[in-house]
Protein backbone atom coordinates (compact mmCIF):
# COMPACT_ATOMS: atom_id res chain seq x y z
CA UNK A 1 0.00 0.00 0.00
CA UNK A 2 1.48 3.38 -0.80
CA UNK A 3 1.45 5.46 2.23
CA UNK A 4 1.01 8.92 0.23
CA UNK A 5 4.17 9.88 2.73
CA UNK A 6 6.77 10.62 -0.54
CA UNK A 7 8.41 14.07 0.02
CA UNK A 8 6.00 14.75 2.96
CA UNK A 9 8.31 16.55 5.34
CA UNK A 10 8.50 15.20 9.30
CA UNK A 11 9.91 16.11 12.48
CA UNK A 12 10.58 13.53 14.81
CA UNK A 13 11.82 14.84 18.44
CA UNK A 14 13.34 11.54 19.96
CA UNK A 15 14.47 10.42 16.96
CA UNK A 16 17.63 9.61 17.79
CA UNK A 17 16.18 6.89 19.91
CA UNK A 18 15.12 3.36 19.61
CA UNK A 19 11.45 3.66 18.59
CA UNK A 20 11.08 7.07 17.11
CA UNK A 21 14.64 6.30 15.24
CA UNK A 22 12.58 3.48 13.94
CA UNK A 23 9.52 5.52 12.90
CA UNK A 24 12.26 8.17 11.05
CA UNK A 25 13.49 5.35 9.26
CA UNK A 26 10.11 4.21 8.29
CA UNK A 27 9.22 7.50 7.13
CA UNK A 28 12.21 7.93 5.11
CA UNK A 29 11.60 4.65 3.64
CA UNK A 30 8.60 6.30 2.80
CA UNK A 31 10.48 8.78 0.64
CA UNK A 32 9.42 11.54 3.11
CA UNK A 33 12.13 14.13 4.60
CA UNK A 34 12.89 13.55 8.34
CA UNK A 35 14.18 16.40 10.50
CA UNK A 36 15.58 14.15 13.41
CA UNK A 37 15.60 16.30 16.39
CA UNK A 38 16.84 15.69 19.81
CA UNK A 39 18.78 16.90 23.39
CA UNK A 40 21.43 14.75 22.21
CA UNK A 41 22.75 15.81 18.69
CA UNK A 42 25.01 12.85 18.39
CA UNK A 43 22.03 9.98 18.72
CA UNK A 44 20.34 12.61 16.07
CA UNK A 45 23.64 12.26 13.43
CA UNK A 46 24.16 8.82 13.91
CA UNK A 47 20.52 8.17 13.16
CA UNK A 48 21.15 10.83 10.44
CA UNK A 49 23.92 9.26 9.22
CA UNK A 50 22.23 5.84 8.97
CA UNK A 51 19.42 6.96 6.86
CA UNK A 52 21.17 9.28 4.38
CA UNK A 53 23.85 7.81 2.92
CA UNK A 54 22.62 9.00 -0.41
CA UNK A 55 21.52 12.47 -0.11
CA UNK A 56 19.87 15.84 2.27
CA UNK A 57 16.66 14.27 2.72
CA UNK A 58 17.72 13.93 6.66
CA UNK A 59 18.35 16.58 8.87
CA UNK A 60 20.04 16.54 12.41
CA UNK A 61 18.70 19.22 14.53
CA UNK A 62 19.53 19.77 18.07
CA UNK A 63 16.52 20.19 20.17
CA UNK A 64 15.80 20.31 24.15
CA UNK A 65 11.73 20.11 23.63
CA UNK A 66 11.28 20.94 27.16
CA UNK A 67 12.86 24.50 26.19
CA UNK A 68 10.79 27.21 23.78
CA UNK A 69 13.47 28.63 22.85
CA UNK A 70 15.38 25.99 21.86
CA UNK A 71 12.23 24.31 19.71
CA UNK A 72 12.04 27.51 17.87
CA UNK A 73 15.53 27.36 17.15
CA UNK A 74 14.91 23.82 15.72
CA UNK A 75 11.93 25.19 13.52
CA UNK A 76 13.95 27.60 11.76
CA UNK A 77 16.98 25.25 11.11
CA UNK A 78 14.14 22.60 9.82
CA UNK A 79 12.11 25.03 7.52
CA UNK A 80 15.54 26.86 6.49
CA UNK A 81 16.41 23.48 5.13
CA UNK A 82 13.16 22.12 3.75
CA UNK A 83 10.98 24.97 3.53
CA UNK A 84 8.01 23.80 5.67
CA UNK A 85 6.88 20.85 8.16
CA UNK A 86 4.09 18.70 7.02
CA UNK A 87 4.24 16.00 10.33
CA UNK A 88 5.44 16.34 13.60
CA UNK A 89 5.69 13.60 15.78
CA UNK A 90 6.35 14.24 19.54
CA UNK A 91 8.52 11.25 20.43
CA UNK A 92 11.05 12.50 23.16
CA UNK A 93 10.23 10.95 26.48
CA UNK A 94 11.29 8.47 28.96
CA UNK A 95 11.41 7.15 32.74
CA UNK A 96 13.73 7.61 35.18
CA UNK A 97 14.79 5.48 38.59
CA UNK A 98 14.30 9.02 40.55
CA UNK A 99 10.72 9.11 39.73
CA UNK A 100 10.23 5.54 39.90
CA UNK A 101 9.50 3.85 43.27
CA UNK A 102 11.62 0.78 44.64
CA UNK A 103 13.41 -1.23 47.68
CA UNK A 104 15.25 1.85 47.58
CA UNK A 105 13.06 4.77 47.50
CA UNK A 106 9.48 4.89 48.50
CA UNK A 107 6.80 6.85 47.39
CA UNK A 108 6.90 9.04 50.56
CA UNK A 109 10.69 9.95 49.53
CA UNK A 110 10.18 10.86 45.62
CA UNK A 111 11.84 14.39 45.33
CA UNK A 112 9.24 16.87 43.92
CA UNK A 113 11.28 18.06 41.44
CA UNK A 114 12.34 13.99 39.81
CA UNK A 115 8.80 13.83 39.61
CA UNK A 116 7.97 16.80 37.79
CA UNK A 117 10.81 16.58 35.46
CA UNK A 118 9.26 12.78 34.37
CA UNK A 119 5.78 14.23 34.66
CA UNK A 120 7.04 17.57 32.03
CA UNK A 121 9.67 15.10 29.81
CA UNK A 122 6.69 12.96 28.99
CA UNK A 123 3.60 15.52 28.58
CA UNK A 124 5.33 19.16 28.16
CA UNK A 125 7.60 17.54 25.46
CA UNK A 126 4.54 17.64 23.31
CA UNK A 127 3.56 21.41 23.88
CA UNK A 128 6.63 23.33 22.49
CA UNK A 129 6.56 21.50 19.39
CA UNK A 130 2.81 21.73 19.44
CA UNK A 131 2.76 25.68 19.74
CA UNK A 132 5.63 25.96 17.24
CA UNK A 133 5.20 23.63 14.52
CA UNK A 134 0.80 23.98 15.37
CA UNK A 135 1.46 27.81 14.58
CA UNK A 136 2.39 26.99 11.31
CA UNK A 137 0.18 24.42 10.58
CA UNK A 138 -2.94 27.12 11.34
CA UNK A 139 -1.31 28.93 8.70
CA UNK A 140 -1.36 26.70 6.43
CA UNK A 141 -4.40 25.14 7.59
CA UNK A 142 -3.17 21.82 7.58
CA UNK A 143 -0.33 19.21 9.02
CA UNK A 144 -0.63 16.08 11.61
CA UNK A 145 0.85 15.68 15.08
CA UNK A 146 1.17 12.34 16.68
CA UNK A 147 2.09 12.02 19.72
CA UNK A 148 4.02 9.37 21.41
CA UNK A 149 2.05 7.92 24.60
CA UNK A 150 2.06 4.52 26.42
CA UNK A 151 0.06 2.02 27.83
CA UNK A 152 1.02 3.59 31.25
CA UNK A 153 -1.29 6.30 30.38
CA UNK A 154 -4.74 4.41 30.07
CA UNK A 155 -3.86 2.51 33.66
CA UNK A 156 -1.08 3.59 35.81
CA UNK A 157 1.78 1.33 36.12
CA UNK A 158 2.74 0.65 39.77
CA UNK A 159 6.25 1.72 40.41
CA UNK A 160 6.42 4.47 37.82
CA UNK A 161 4.70 7.18 38.66
CA UNK A 162 6.52 10.08 37.13
CA UNK A 163 5.79 8.16 33.61
CA UNK A 164 2.06 6.82 34.80
CA UNK A 165 1.52 10.72 35.18
CA UNK A 166 2.93 11.87 32.41
CA UNK A 167 1.90 9.99 29.89
CA UNK A 168 -1.72 10.67 31.10
CA UNK A 169 -1.52 13.95 30.59
CA UNK A 170 -0.48 13.05 26.86
CA UNK A 171 -3.51 11.60 25.78
CA UNK A 172 -5.65 14.45 27.43
CA UNK A 173 -3.64 16.90 25.65
CA UNK A 174 -3.83 14.82 22.30
CA UNK A 175 -7.93 14.89 22.61
CA UNK A 176 -7.79 18.50 24.10
CA UNK A 177 -5.59 19.60 20.87
CA UNK A 178 -7.23 17.62 17.93
CA UNK A 179 -10.06 19.25 19.08
CA UNK A 180 -8.67 22.51 19.53
CA UNK A 181 -6.75 22.31 16.05
CA UNK A 182 -9.75 21.03 14.48
CA UNK A 183 -12.69 23.47 15.65
CA UNK A 184 -10.37 26.89 15.40
CA UNK A 185 -8.08 26.57 12.86
CA UNK A 186 -9.03 23.92 10.09
CA UNK A 187 -10.75 20.21 10.51
CA UNK A 188 -7.41 19.23 8.15
CA UNK A 189 -5.28 19.49 11.22
CA UNK A 190 -5.28 16.14 13.02
CA UNK A 191 -3.41 15.17 16.73
CA UNK A 192 -3.63 11.57 17.76
CA UNK A 193 -0.97 9.07 19.47
CA UNK A 194 0.50 5.78 19.58
CA UNK A 195 0.43 4.14 22.54
CA UNK A 196 3.17 1.44 22.20
CA UNK A 197 3.42 -1.44 25.38
CA UNK A 198 6.15 -2.74 26.58
CA UNK A 199 9.03 -2.30 24.52
CA UNK A 200 12.66 -2.91 25.70
CA UNK A 201 14.65 -0.16 25.09
CA UNK A 202 17.85 1.63 27.13
CA UNK A 203 15.05 3.62 29.04
CA UNK A 204 13.13 0.73 30.60
CA UNK A 205 15.95 -1.78 30.50
CA UNK A 206 16.81 -1.46 34.25
CA UNK A 207 12.97 -2.14 35.01
CA UNK A 208 12.86 -5.48 32.44
CA UNK A 209 16.32 -7.29 32.02
CA UNK A 210 18.43 -8.64 35.04
CA UNK A 211 22.14 -6.59 34.00
CA UNK A 212 23.67 -10.10 35.28
CA UNK A 213 22.03 -12.93 33.74
CA UNK A 214 20.78 -10.94 30.87
CA UNK A 215 17.40 -12.81 31.41
CA UNK A 216 13.95 -11.17 32.69
CA UNK A 217 13.53 -9.47 36.24
CA UNK A 218 10.65 -10.52 38.31
CA UNK A 219 8.90 -7.11 36.53
CA UNK A 220 10.04 -8.58 33.30
CA UNK A 221 8.18 -11.69 33.99
CA UNK A 222 5.41 -10.16 35.49
CA UNK A 223 4.85 -8.02 32.21
CA UNK A 224 5.43 -10.93 29.86
CA UNK A 225 2.50 -12.78 31.57
CA UNK A 226 0.01 -9.86 30.82
CA UNK A 227 0.89 -9.72 27.04
CA UNK A 228 -1.76 -12.02 25.68
CA UNK A 229 1.29 -11.97 22.98
CA UNK A 230 3.38 -13.33 25.38
CA UNK A 231 6.30 -11.23 24.83
CA UNK A 232 7.99 -7.77 24.63
CA UNK A 233 7.82 -5.86 21.47
CA UNK A 234 10.17 -4.31 19.07
CA UNK A 235 10.86 -0.65 18.25
CA UNK A 236 10.19 -1.46 14.57
CA UNK A 237 6.54 -2.85 15.75
CA UNK A 238 5.70 0.86 16.32
CA UNK A 239 6.59 1.91 13.04
CA UNK A 240 3.51 1.16 11.09
CA UNK A 241 0.70 2.37 13.53
CA UNK A 242 2.68 5.78 13.30
CA UNK A 243 3.01 5.98 9.56
CA UNK A 244 -0.43 5.31 9.30
CA UNK A 245 -1.79 7.72 11.41
CA UNK A 246 0.22 10.39 9.89
CA UNK A 247 -0.97 9.41 6.35
CA UNK A 248 -3.95 10.42 4.23
CA UNK A 249 -5.14 6.86 4.91
CA UNK A 250 -6.09 8.12 8.50
CA UNK A 251 -8.22 11.45 7.40
CA UNK A 252 -10.71 10.78 9.17
CA UNK A 253 -9.24 9.72 12.74
CA UNK A 254 -8.44 12.73 15.12
CA UNK A 255 -7.93 12.04 18.69
CA UNK A 256 -7.18 8.77 18.46
CA UNK A 257 -4.82 7.15 21.13
CA UNK A 258 -3.59 3.97 19.20
CA UNK A 259 -2.59 0.69 21.48
CA UNK A 260 0.47 -0.87 19.73
CA UNK A 261 1.17 -3.33 22.78
CA UNK A 262 0.43 -7.43 22.07
CA UNK A 263 -3.21 -6.95 23.45
CA UNK A 264 -1.69 -5.76 27.30
CA UNK A 265 -4.28 -3.21 27.25
CA UNK A 266 -7.27 -5.63 26.48
CA UNK A 267 -6.59 -7.68 29.09
CA UNK A 268 -7.92 -7.52 32.62
CA UNK A 269 -6.01 -10.14 34.07
CA UNK A 270 -8.79 -12.55 33.90
P1 LIG B 1 14.77 6.25 23.98
O1 LIG B 1 15.36 6.65 25.30
O2 LIG B 1 15.49 5.28 23.13
O3 LIG B 1 14.48 7.56 23.13
C1 LIG B 1 14.10 8.78 23.69
C2 LIG B 1 14.86 9.90 22.97
O4 LIG B 1 14.37 11.15 23.46
C3 LIG B 1 16.37 9.87 23.25
O5 LIG B 1 17.10 9.91 22.03
C4 LIG B 1 16.61 11.12 24.08
O6 LIG B 1 17.87 11.73 23.85
C5 LIG B 1 15.48 12.02 23.59
N1 LIG B 1 15.15 13.07 24.56
C6 LIG B 1 15.06 12.96 25.91
N2 LIG B 1 14.76 14.16 26.44
C7 LIG B 1 14.67 15.03 25.42
C8 LIG B 1 14.40 16.43 25.35
N3 LIG B 1 14.16 17.15 26.44
N4 LIG B 1 14.39 17.00 24.13
C9 LIG B 1 14.63 16.28 23.01
N5 LIG B 1 14.90 14.95 23.02
C10 LIG B 1 14.92 14.36 24.22
O7 LIG B 1 13.31 5.73 24.36
P2 LIG B 1 12.23 4.92 23.51
O8 LIG B 1 11.95 3.68 24.24
O9 LIG B 1 12.58 4.86 22.08
O10 LIG B 1 10.97 5.85 23.74
C11 LIG B 1 10.47 6.76 22.76
C12 LIG B 1 9.08 7.19 23.19
O11 LIG B 1 8.23 6.04 23.29
C13 LIG B 1 9.04 7.86 24.56
O12 LIG B 1 8.07 8.88 24.57
C14 LIG B 1 8.62 6.73 25.46
O13 LIG B 1 8.03 7.18 26.63
C15 LIG B 1 7.64 6.01 24.56
N6 LIG B 1 7.36 4.62 24.95
C16 LIG B 1 8.37 3.71 25.11
C17 LIG B 1 8.04 2.40 25.46
C18 LIG B 1 9.05 1.35 25.65
O14 LIG B 1 8.69 0.27 26.13
N7 LIG B 1 10.31 1.58 25.30
C19 LIG B 1 6.72 2.05 25.67
C20 LIG B 1 5.74 3.00 25.51
C21 LIG B 1 6.08 4.27 25.14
Amino acid sequence: MDMGLKEKIAVVTGGGGAICGEISRGLFSEGARVAVWDINLKAARKKVDSLAAGGDRALAVECDVLDRESVERAAERTIGHFGTVDILINGAGGSRREATTSADLAFFDIDKKALSDVVSLNDFSAVSPSQVIGKLFAKKKSGVILNISSVAGFRPLTRSIGYSNGKAATNSFTQWLAVHMAQNYSPSIRVNAVAPGFILTEQNRFLLQDPETGGFTERGKKIVGFVPMARLGKPEEVVGAALWAVSEHAGFVTGAVISVDGGYSAYSGV
